[in-house]
């Protein structure tokens, strides 16, 4: 990895540079109704739009490279021919400006799954391209538990990684062209005392995190606690409401609908993000439903993040971001689901 310095004023320069394509970034969108600031990822127009200092977005990166809709496919039926039409939905470079560790680990989850397995997925992989990112070191808030996941830096999935020194930026340098776009502004090589600056804003994280999960041998204690009556307990609160998933940037289970017009020479095949919470998720054809209860799709939705995933990809499917739990009506949060299954609480 290369490494350089430049004072904050540059980040504007790097702005312009890179204003040609579409900028996605953190925005300030008011606050919620105990007074706290709600931050979201938007489209940008100007830098003084975007809101660096922010703490936590409601929604994560997830919904640039998978839409909560998208059509995948057109129709269309002549008298002795048809056509299909594809359009992968990409347009154009999309820049992300401040994305934190978490949320690079997570797309670096999605990649897994929808980039690297057997059947990678075009529409996402042809986003997941076309983007630049500019990661950004942030400070943990009460619900984070990204360092129990082992999320809390990232160390590959982007381009250009800024970490707050003060008066000036430390960069790590992952891409060509991010060096040819630093190369565009003023910075120079850390010095040694950069370098301390850089190790003590780091290290000076630690005693920001409150949440935790202990993940220690946690595959085999959802192995061994699969009938618990915790899943109960967490099922009754539940409401079934899918909010965990949508705000969430790791979930990616999703439904596909094919609509025919009514004058049956068109149709479209369309994909919605779906979640495992909601009632209809495991309902099949013939309308069995193989999780009726709210307690075996929350379960479902946990062994799917801690135990499946792991067994798969040898990491779990959360960063523990927290948004879920922040984001949740019933209260429920990964941290208090799996220590009350360990039989902590
Ligand atoms: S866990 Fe919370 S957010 Fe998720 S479906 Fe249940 S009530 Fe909704
Ligand atoms: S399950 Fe919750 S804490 Fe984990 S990545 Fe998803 S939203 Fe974040």
């Amino acid at each position: 990895m290369i490494f350089k310095v430049f004072k904050k004023q540059e980040l504007a320069r790097l702005y312009e540079l890179l204003a040609v394509n579409v900028i996605v970034g953190p925005v300030a969108r008011g606050n919620d109704r105990n007074g706290k600031p709600l931050y979201d990822f938007d489209v940008i127009y100007d830098f003084n739009e975007l809101a660096l200092d922010y703490t936590q977005t409601v929604h994560s990166p997830k919904r640039f490279v998978l839409p909560y809709h998208e059509t995948l496919s057109t129709f269309a039926v002549s008298r002795d021919n048809w056509e299909k039409h594809v359009d992968l939905n990409v347009y154009r470079p999309l820049v992300f400006f401040g994305m934190h560790a978490c949320d690079i680990n997570a797309l670096n989850k999605l990649d897994l799954v929808l980039a690297q397995s057997t059947y990678p997925n075009p529409y996402y992989m042809g986003k997941r391209k076309n983007l630049f990112i500019i990661g950004l070191d942030c400070n943990p808030e009460p619900q984070c538990f990204c360092r129990s996941m082992g999320t809390d830096s990232a160390i590959h999935g982007f381009d250009l990684f800024l970490t707050d020194l003060g008066g000036k930026y430390f960069a790590e340098i992952l891409s060509a062209t991010a060096f040819d776009l630093l190369s565009q502004i003023n910075c120079k090589e850390p010095s040694a005392k950069d370098h301390s600056l850089y190790k003590h804003a780091t290290s000076g994280k630690s005693k920001h995190y409150t949440a935790a999960v202990d993940t220690s041998d946690l595959t085999k204690i959802l192995d061994l606690e699969f009938e618990s009556k915790a899943w109960e307990h967490w099922g009754e609160k539940c409401l079934s409401c899918g909010t965990c998933a949508n705000v969430c940037p790791t979930c990616y289970c999703y439904g596909v609908e094919e609509h025919v017009d009514l004058d049956l020479k068109h149709a479209n095949k369309t994909k919605s993000l779906h979640s495992c919470n909601l009632i209809d998720f495991a309902k099949v054809a013939g309308g069995h439903n193989f999780r009726p209860k709210s307690a075996s799709r929350l379960k479902y939705r946990y062994y799917h993040k801690h135990r499946g995933f792991v067994e798969a990809f040898e990491e779990s499917l959360c960063v523990g971001c927290g948004r879920c739990g922040e984001a949740c009506l019933a209260d429920i949060t990964p941290p208090a689901v799996i220590a009350s299954v360990r039989g902590k609480e």
